[in-house]
């Protein structure tokens, strides 16, 4: 048998984390967790310790780093705990990890993300914000360091596996159209307000948002899915991840999130993954890769399924999706001003501060009132999300007015 593979989990205490863990527990011959991380909910990062008995632990907050050491010292427990962006890196980096779990939400997974990627980590990709934000650099970096990229988002999950198998050699790049790609397809479930009339989402609370049909997620993607600003993100991740030009995306709205993705070929052909919606099937075959593990996900009855909607997007009632495709076509530094300015407005609303349907509308005043260039370095990127994220609130302040 071949001997256990040390995984870190970045963001292990999140949606993506805990679902990881799942995963994980019921393959635990095959591997062992080496770090688990949080931000600053470090109650429930000590569970998992008691649990997984990591090697290390990390709290980006200082504070809950300071509170969870005291309690690993008092419980005799030996796992070593480490606190900000250092110690987020240094799990993701170290020479003993094979595998990272990339599951931080937002811009704050940049860094650790991109240790994994620079010290050429079997990298499982569930935040996207990292890639949307820095694109065409990552991809470079993914090559430059060998490092295997494998996505976890469902939808490029399911792409990957509708992809021809041998696009993924990386020293050998066939060009999609030689290999009769013509279309990769993107299904949206349409989020909880789908059916809901455009007047009724003005008044959408922070609560209705989060309540996803399908999925159960962190607070952040859930709103996002609700503006399908998710959509707009994951067109943009779907781009730097495969090589493909925008006008080769299309976004379908299936209610149903059974088909997760589609990849349409020049004989006519299109291929789709199918399955329950449950994180744990993504996550499970990035983990796996290239062989496949055992889950407890529910295994679909294809006859309990009534039917299988499809419909076009409603550009009118969520904006966020064009916006989004707008960055991408205008490239360089604009997914990462179009993704702070929308991770500053889907804060402000959870906080209450913003209406629903003025999410978009700051994210275009944003994206109007920016300069876009082309993309330098990763310096450059992380001070244009901290002037898109000045600009945003500056912007929230006369929304208030
Ligand atoms: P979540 O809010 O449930 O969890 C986020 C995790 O990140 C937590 O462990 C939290 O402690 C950590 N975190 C938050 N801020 C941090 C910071 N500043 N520094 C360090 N750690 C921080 O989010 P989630 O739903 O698990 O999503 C995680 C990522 O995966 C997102 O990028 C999301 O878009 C993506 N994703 C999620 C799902 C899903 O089903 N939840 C599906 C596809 C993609
Ligand atoms: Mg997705």
């Amino acid at each position: 048998m071949k001997p256990s593979q040390n995984v870190t989990i970045l963001g292990s205490t999140g949606s993506i984390g805990v679902n990881t863990l799942d995963v994980i527990q019921h393959e635990s011959e095959k591997f062992q967790v080496y770090a688990l991380t949080a931000n600053q909910s470090w109650q429930k990062l000590f569970e998992q310790i008691k649990t997984f008995k990591p090697k290390f632990a990390v709290c980006a907050d200082t504070n809950a780093a300071q509170s969870l050491k005291t309690l690993i010292h008092q419980e005799n427990l030996p796992t070593e705990i480490l606190s900000g962006v250092e110690g987020l890196e240094f799990v993701a980096s170290s020479p003993d990890v094979d595998i990272v779990m990339a599951g931080i939400v937002g811009a704050a997974g940049l860094l650790p993300t991109l240790a994994a990627v620079k010290t050429g980590k079997k990298l499982m990709l569930a935040n996207k914000e990292s890639l949307v934000m820095a694109g065409e650099l990552f991809m470079a970096l993914v090559q430059k360091h060998r490092a295997l990229l494998l996505p976890v988002d469902s939808e490029h999950n399911a792409l990957f596996q509708c992809l021809p198998n041998h696009h993924y050699q990386q020293d050998n790049f066939v060009p999609w159209l030689e290999l009769g790609v013509e279309k990769l397809i993107l299904t949206a479930s349409g989020g909880p307000f789908f059916k809901d009339p455009i007047e009724d989402l003005y008044k959408k609370t922070p609560q209705q948002a989060c309540l996803h049909p399908n999925w159960s997620m962190g607070r952040k993607i859930s709103v996002d899915s609700a503006t399908l600003m998710n959509k707009g993100l994951e067109v943009i991740e779907a781009s730097y991840l495969y090589g493909i030009a925008p006008d080769r995306i299309e976004v379908v709205i299936h209610p149903q999130s059974i088909i997760h993705s589609m990849v349409s070929y020049s004989d006519g052909a299109v291929l789709a993954e199918l399955g329950n919606p449950d994180m744990r099937t993504p996550i499970a075959h990035a983990l796996g890769w290239p062989e496949r593990l055992k889950t407890q996900v529910k295994s679909l009855d294809i006859t309990q399924i009534a039917q299988f909607d499809f419909f076009p997007p409603d550009y009118q009632k969520f904006p966020c999706l064009n916006l989004a495709f707008y960055a991408l076509k205008q490239s360089g530094t604009a997914p990462a001003i179009l993704n702070a300015a929308n991770e500053m407005a889907v804060e402000a609303f959870l906080n209450e501060e913003l209406g629903f349907m003025q999410i978009a509308k700051l994210v275009n005043e944003v994206l109007q009132k920016s300069q876009f260039e082309s993309l330098k370095n990763i310096e450059q990127i992380l001070n244009i999300d901290k002037q898109t994220r000045q600009l945003s609130q500056q912007l929230l302040a006369q929304f208030r007015e």
